[in-house]
């Protein structure tokens, strides 16, 4: 599998004739047909990707105007919806759904004449750390087919560090991006809640869910976001954005950086600690003056989002009734046992133990004591984020406390795959943006640092994301 160039140069290539579109969509399918074992697509669209080069490629001839991203091939995770193939958010639900409409992000690369070739692998729903809880079967890691690639956007990184295609799109929701991006190797970023429309994204957690590139460098991460970003009459929450995201690197001196206690701690692998240390001894010498940060309430994140997040997916979750979307129980006698039966046979055990707990927390006799209180120690969050993010340019840690883990170890403990999202979730309440870098290997395995900074200052956390890449 030959590996990609930057996709700025790939497009300027595709616009100056030196390389075909139709020649690009042949190289992705052939990579994604190589990658097979790894299980990290759902759906290919050879003919109609083709048929859209060929459509580029006429406009080159033409001499017609062909967009920032002519040419360059994509994948999104499979709860984008999208014209060309099912969408299934890899339940059993919805297998077999074809989406009316598109996905304002994806509608959004095409018109810049990306081309998307296929659909990536997820947990249903995008609920889970691993894969492991897709109905399409587990997503293999690139550097070692025996552990997970992470989840839930597993599919999504794994198709980058694969080489597979240039960029891939996911969903962040309490660190869907950042996770996999750290197992797998590659740049995972989820933007400031809101920067980028959800317009056509299958809702996992509406207050957290968040559209993100995966790129193999930050650079490329700006010029997807700048493309993606901004305001949409069909997502109330879309908000402003910068006139542009390509800046170059920022230079660290001065730059105050925080290293957040709390995340160095949650049983941090002793590796995974040596190489964020060693970053940050290259950060400090780079002239940033880097300090140590604690954060108390993020000892409470993790509790506060597994009461908000099932919340917001148990009601997200109710549209599928056997009626209107998907899979419909054929045994079924009555309309309640539509509804009984369909959901029965299309949720995965997972899906239902967040059903119930979402209900749960939502109830009458509960509602106080756990989805009222979870909603003021998010506030608190908010706040301290804030607060403490008015002191320092960008606060730093890893992206999780481990490598990946082998396929299996977790599946029947569902409070340690839990426990994986324990440094992500936090950035998702605070509604900040927060990317992860790679940083190196421990036992032949990648390590992500993530980057966090202030709501809406996406510009400056990717420029310093840039220079620190660089150390
Ligand atoms: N792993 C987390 C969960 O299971 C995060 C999911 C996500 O970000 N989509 O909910």
């Amino acid at each position: 599998m030959g590996t990609w160039e930057n996709i700025d140069v790939i497009a300027k290539k595709v616009r100056n004739k030196k390389l075909s579109p139709l020649e690009l969509v042949n190289k992705a399918i052939n990579n994604a047909k190589q990658a097979k074992e790894f299980n990290a697509i759902i759906s290919l669209q050879e003919d109609v990707a083709m048929q859209k080069a060929k459509k580029i490629d006429e406009k080159i001839q033409n001499k017609k105007d062909i967009g920032r991203l002519a040419g360059v091939p994509f994948i999104v995770k499979d709860n984008f919806m999208t014209f060309g193939s099912e969408t299934t958010a890899a339940s059993n639900i919805l297998k077999g759904y074809h989406a009316p409409y598109q996905s304002t992000a994806v509608e959004r690369l095409e018109s810049e004449g990306a081309i998307l070739i296929g659909k990536a692998n997820l947990d249903a729903f995008a609920c889970g750390s691993s894969t492991e809880n897709s109905d399409f079967g587990v997503v293999k890691n690139p550097h070692n087919p025996e552990y997970v690639a992470g989840g839930s956007s597993g599919g999504s990184a794994a198709v980058v560090a694969l080489d597979v295609v240039p960029f891939s799109l996911g969903t962040d929701t309490g660190g869907s991006i950042r996770l996999p991006a750290s197992f797998c190797g590659v740049v995972g970023y989820k933007p400031t809640y809101g920067l980028v429309s959800r317009f056509g994204v299958i809702a996992l957690a509406s207050s957290l869910d968040v559209v993100g590139p995966i790129t193999s460098s930050v650079e490329d991460t700006q010029l997807i976001l700048d493309v993606i970003a901004g305001k949409d009459g069909k997502d109330s929450t879309a908000v402003d954005r910068e006139k542009s995201y390509i800046t170059d690197e920022e230079s660290l001196k001065g730059k105050r950086v925080g290293v957040i206690k709390q995340f160095m701690e949650h049983g941090l692998d002793g590796e995974v600690r040596n190489l964020v240390e060693n970053k940050i001894n290259k950060i400090t010498q780079s002239g940033a003056v880097v300090e140590e940060v604690s954060l108390p309430i993020l000892d409470e994140a993790l509790a506060c989002y597994y009461i908000i997040m099932p919340a917001e997916l148990s009601s997200n979750l109710a549209r599928y009734d056997g009626i209107r979307y998907g899979h419909s129980s054929s045994s079924a006698k009555s309309i309640n046992e539509t509804y009984i039966k369909t959901r029965n046979e299309g949720f995965s055990s997972e899906l239902k133990r967040r059903i119930m707990l979402g209900t749960f927390v939502l109830s009458s006799g509960y509602y106080d004591a756990y989805y009222k209180k979870a909603q003021l120690v998010r506030s608190k969050l908010i706040a301290d984020f804030e607060k403490t993010l008015s002191k320092y340019d960008v606060l730093i840690g890893p992206t999780a406390s481990t490598t990946a883990f082998k396929i299996g170890k977790n599946i029947n403990n569902p409070l340690q795959m839990y426990l994986m999202d324990i440094i992500t979730v936090a950035a998702n309440l605070a509604g900040v943006p927060a990317i992860s870098i790679p940083i190196g290997m421990s036992v032949n395995m990648p390590v992500g640092m993530q980057i966090i900074s202030k709501q809406k200052e996406d510009k400056k956390l990717l420029g310093i994301a840039r220079e620190m890449e660089k150390l």
